[in-house]
């Protein structure tokens, strides 16, 4: 737990008081006295780099939070993901609020069993802790925002054309066995004015009809080399490719 994370109506004149597993962070992981430094954040708002601990006691502690920072900035893009099975769904939230994409689209596709749309882990009170456990872990505080899409077409169609400027909008899609696909232009460079849009297939990946709806929809076919990947590493290395670095936090 890089950060601290508490609600806005935890704090009061300026203090809040952690309870539960955070305290128990400060007291049994951090194992620090009054007085010492700590960061926390408000979730949704800002960082304090420099947060004092006041008290530690068996089931809560107090802190006074002292100066406010911005939250960090978003990373300049954005991800549509095929809805992944239960199981690794619940694997990708954390890593997901860690690596901080502005907006996460989960959609159907021929390849995604219907039954995945019943997963607890698409309840905002069941994801939102896992999301929380990854801002902890980066130092943000900011939780991308959720769209959860039953129809691919009209959202490829009508949604994401909108939002999105052509050269943003990216299919990541492995090359084809006779190499085609394989290398291709360069991933656009971030931009936090103009978020880029990646969509990543299902295990089973991209059906020939999805590739030609993206592609008419000014999708342009990208490719991590060679190795094809397990989706949720080609989720990580494109949301990492594609942030970038930020120079000012
Ligand atoms: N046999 C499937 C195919 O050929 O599409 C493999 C799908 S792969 C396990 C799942 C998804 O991860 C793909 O739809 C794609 O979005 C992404 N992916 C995996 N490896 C990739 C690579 N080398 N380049 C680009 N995307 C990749």
């Amino acid at each position: 737990m890089n950060r601290i994370l508490f609600e806005p109506e935890e704090a009061e004149g300026g203090e809040v008081v952690l309870t539960g597993e955070r305290a128990r962070h400060v007291r049994d992981v951090l194992r620090v006295a009054p007085g010492a430094r700590l960061r926390l954040g408000e979730i949704g708002g800002a960082r304090h780099d420099a947060a004092e601990l006041l008290s530690v006691g068996p089931d809560e502690c107090r802190v006074r939070l002292g100066p406010s920072l911005p939250p960090l900035p978003r990373a300049p893009v954005d991800l549509l993901r095929a809805l992944p099975r239960p199981k690794c769904l619940r694997r990708l939230w954390p890593q997901l609020g860690a690596l901080g994409p502005g907006r996460i689209y989960l959609t159907a596709a021929e390849k995604v069993e219907k039954d995945y749309w019943g997963s607890t882990f698409l309840r905002p009170e069941v994801y939102r802790p896992l999301l929380l456990d990854g801002l902890a872990q980066a130092g943000d505080t900011r939780l991308p925002e959720i769209e959860l899409h039953r129809r691919l077409k009209p959202l490829v169609q009508d949604v994401l054309a909108a939002r999105y400027e052509p050269a943003r909008r990216l299919l990541a899609h492995p090359p084809e066995p006779d190499g085609a696909g394989e290398g291709g232009r360069p991933l656009p460079a971030p931009d936090p004015a103009a978020p880029t849009l990646v969509a990543v297939g299902p295990e089973g990946g991209w059906s020939d009809f999805e590739l030609r709806l993206f592609e008419d929809a000014g999708f342009r076919r990208i490719s991590l080399g060679p190795r094809i990947l397990r989706t949720d590493t080609a989720v990580v290395a494109l949301l990492a490719l594609l942030s970038g670095t930020a120079d000012s936090v």
